[in-house]
């Protein structure tokens, strides 16, 4: 049986989308009547793909991959977006609640490490109702909320008790960054806030067992090419609210169609740029490091692909 204040935060997350201010975009569309704010997606749940992914950091794939769910649309909608083939649209398969609960339960006898839905915050009440469901049948994987970090503190602290690994980037520290490349003039307070959050429900550390994590989170960083003040700013307000946090800094981004001819993000980040803020991050006494190498293999998925990982492997990430 699902805990009644539970089922009671799930129901008020379900009747909010009546005037949706799930994001701090705040759009208050009437999304049950079919209305669309930003994300442009009305009140059903539509994914892309639901997949073992090999390519995330090590203690999210394991050796079984991480139960990844692809959700399609975003609340953020970066210039650069390296998924922007499912994050800038809201096309994908419908599906419910009850279906998306059946996939939970399929990733499960996959033998994945845990259930990931990717961008689940526009996505929110059908996933927690999901999950709700899926957990009563028998789901014990761990359940991640794999984030863009532009989230409100307080619709977090409504789903306090049902996540056990928070995965958000902390895309950007300074307010100009997060404007330009992602029209958010208040990205950085409002991934702090959130940061602060997640810390207080699941702590600052990766809880491990067997290799693979139980509980706890783990933050993002992609660095930007020609943008190292911008991460170095981000790195800061993280440690901030502690050291301990495990960071994965992403050497991976690669110029998608839409900025290739951009002055700053048309090209790959130099390793002289990426190793910056690695040290910048040791300096600051990160202690827990995910690390990629710099090099050509370009990274991104292709979602028009049956498997969009087709390059597998582990996507370059090391424990430093
Ligand atoms: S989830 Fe979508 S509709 Fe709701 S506030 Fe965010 S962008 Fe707007």
């Amino acid at each position: 049986m699902q805990n009644a204040g539970i089922a009671r935060r799930v129901e008020w997350l379900k009747k909010s989308l009546k005037r949706c201010v799930l994001c701090p975009r705040m759009c208050r569309a009437d999304r049950i009547a079919g209305k669309k704010g930003f994300c442009r997606l009305a009140a059903g749940m539509v994914i892309s793909s639901a997949i073992p992914h090999h390519g995330e950091e090590p203690p999210l794939s394991g050796s079984r991959g991480a139960g990844t769910i692809f959700f399609s649309s975003c609340n953020v909608k970066c210039i650069y977006c390296q998924n922007y083939q499912i994050s800038h649209t809201p096309t994908g398969r419908p599906i419910t609640v009850e279906e998306l609960a059946g996939i939970m339960l399929e990733l499960q006898a996959l033998g994945c490490h845990n259930v990931e839905p990717v961008t689940p915050t526009p996505h929110l009440p059908g996933i927690m109702e999901a999950l709700g469901i899926a957990r009563e049948r028998g789901l014990r994987l761990p359940f991640v909320f794999n984030c863009g970090g532009y989230e409100r503190a307080k619709i977090l602290r409504l789903i306090d008790g049902m996540v056990d690994i928070y995965l958000p980037d902390f895309k950007y520290g300074l307010d100009e960054a997060g404007k330009s490349f992602s029209g958010v003039p208040d990205y950085p307070r409002h991934a702090l806030a959130s940061l602060r959050e997640m810390v207080r429900q699941v702590g600052d550390v990766l809880d491990m067992e067997d290799g693979v994590a139980r509980r706890g989170i783990l933050v993002r960083h992609l660095v930007l090419p020609g943008r190292t003040d911008n991460s170095l700013a981000a790195l800061e307000m993280i440690r901030d609210v502690s050291p301990f946090i495990p960071l994965s800094l992403m050497s991976q981004y690669t110029p998608t169609p839409a900025v290739r001819r951009h002055p700053l993000l048309g090209r790959r980040v130099t390793r002289d740029e990426y190793e910056q803020v690695v040290n910048a991050a040791l300096d600051l006494g990160f202690e827990e490091l995910y690390t990629q190498e710099v090099d050509d293999r370009a990274l991104n998925p292709d979602f028009d692909r049956e498997e969009p990982f087709a390059w597998g492997g582990t996507g370059g990430r090391d424990d430093a």
